[in-house]
């Protein structure tokens, strides 16, 4: 008999089970389907000893102190700052679009002043900021919008900007200073030895037993437990009573080369026909020293496992009545990005775990990252 069946082992699971055991005393049982502990952030070393991210580029970064707190508990860090540059025109420039990119691209010296007066020039301001393409367009005009923004979207969502909710390009800013940093947050870094290592920590404490290659389905009604935290999808978890809730897909292709750097920056975008929208080389965001180097190559697709909850409207409405259905479900509660279908970051999905744990420990959140 459990306290706790935990079904999921990316972050939000793994923080959950790490509080309940840690800080309440109850014993969980974690289960994942995968053959791994981590999530969408596992990480493994390849063939050629190279640190990998088998779902993709995994950056941490973040401005809750508490997250950063927390997880520090079980890794140390290596700094990192996060850099991208896009393949436009024949050559690479920075993205987010700054200066240099500008003054790159058409051949100009303009100052910081002088590239707000061009923004101001070029945008095309909008009554109503509703769709991804209203956010770029009405900030940097058609132009760039062509040239940046909107093929990778279209090859990334499977849609138009234009049929996209703002909330989705709102998260790419522009500047008009030299920074060509990707992020901003207060803490940026990766964990020193990997987030599989962090993980294992977080999993090895007595109250923990973990299962892996285990679909919850296989252990309904075999085994005992008080609650469940449910972070695999919610239309899943209620047999897609109402439909599906759509998302986006990725294939992953990976390439080793007997070389010791591959690219300028960790991403490279494209923005173009290719089909792959970016290309990630690790070594630059782990920091680790190998003679070798691998990269991956990111093919956006359908079908698949479910990466990206697809923003749009419909969508979000379909998910509201799966929210009320497990409002109305006693004893389960549903966290992460797959549970509450929200395009959350690895550091706000610890932040909603966190809040959940507080919530079922009855205590403040600040109160509840301690051991
Ligand atoms: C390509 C890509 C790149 C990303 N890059 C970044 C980044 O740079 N920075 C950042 O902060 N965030 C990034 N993210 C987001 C990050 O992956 C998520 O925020 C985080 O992994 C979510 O954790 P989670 O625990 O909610 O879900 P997940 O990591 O998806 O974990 C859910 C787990 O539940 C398991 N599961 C599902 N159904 C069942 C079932 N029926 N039975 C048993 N187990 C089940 C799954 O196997 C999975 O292991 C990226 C995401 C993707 C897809």
């Amino acid at each position: 008999m459990f306290d706790y069946l935990v079904v999921g082992a990316g972050f939000a699971g793994c923080t959950l089970a790490e509080r309940l055991a840690a800080a309440l005393d109850k014993s969980v049982l974690l289960v994942d389907k995968r053959h791994h502990i981590g999530g969408n952030a596992y990480d493994h070393h390849d063939e050629a000893g190279v640190l990998v991210h088998k779902y993709g580029p995994h950056i941490f970064h973040t401005n809750s102190r508490d997250v950063f707190t927390y997880l520090s508990r079980f890794t140390e860090w290596h700094p990192y700052q996060h850099r991208v540059q896009a393949w436009v025109d024949g050559r690479l420039v920075p993205i987010p679009i700054n200066l240099d990119t500008i003054n790159t691209l058409y051949g100009t010296s303009y100052t910081a002043f002088a590239l707000a007066d061009f923004f101001k020039s070029v945008a095309e301001p909008r009554d109503s900021i509703k769709t991804s393409e209203d956010v770029i367009i009405s900030q940097v005009g058609r132009e760039l919008y062509e040239k940046f923004f909107r093929n990778y979207t279209r090859k990334q969502w499977g849609l138009d900007p234009s049929e996209l909710d703002a909330a989705v390009t709102a998260r790419v800013p522009v500047r008009t200073s030299r920074d060509d940093r990707y992020f901003t947050d207060a803490y940026q870094a990766m964990p020193l030895l990997g987030y599989t290592r962090m993980f294992e920590r977080m999993l090895a404490h007595r109250n923990i037993k973990v299962m892996l290659n285990t679909d919850y389905h296989e252990i309904e009604g075999s085994v005992l437990y008080d609650e469940v935290i449910f972070t695999g999808p919610i239309d899943e978890y209620f047999d897609f009573r109402f439909g599906k809730l759509p998302y986006r897909s990725l294939q992953f292709k990976f390439e080793t080369l007997n070389t010791w750097q591959a690219q300028p920056v960790a991403v490279i975008n494209y923005p173009n026909d290719n089909l792959y929208t970016r290309v990630t080389e690790f070594k630059h965001i782990t920091g680790q020293a190998h003679g070798a180097t691998t990269r991956v190559y990111e093919f956006p697709q359908a079908d698949g496992d479910p990466y990206y909850p697809i923003p749009r409207a419909e969508n979000a409405t379909l998910y509201r009545r799966y929210q009320e259905l497990a409002d109305a479900t006693p004893g389960v509660h549903f966290v992460g990005r797959l549970g509450t279908y929200k395009y959350y970051n690895m550091d706000q999905v610890v932040a909603q775990a966190l809040t959940l744990f507080a919530k079922i420990a009855g205590v403040r959140r600040a109160e509840c990252v301690g051991a």
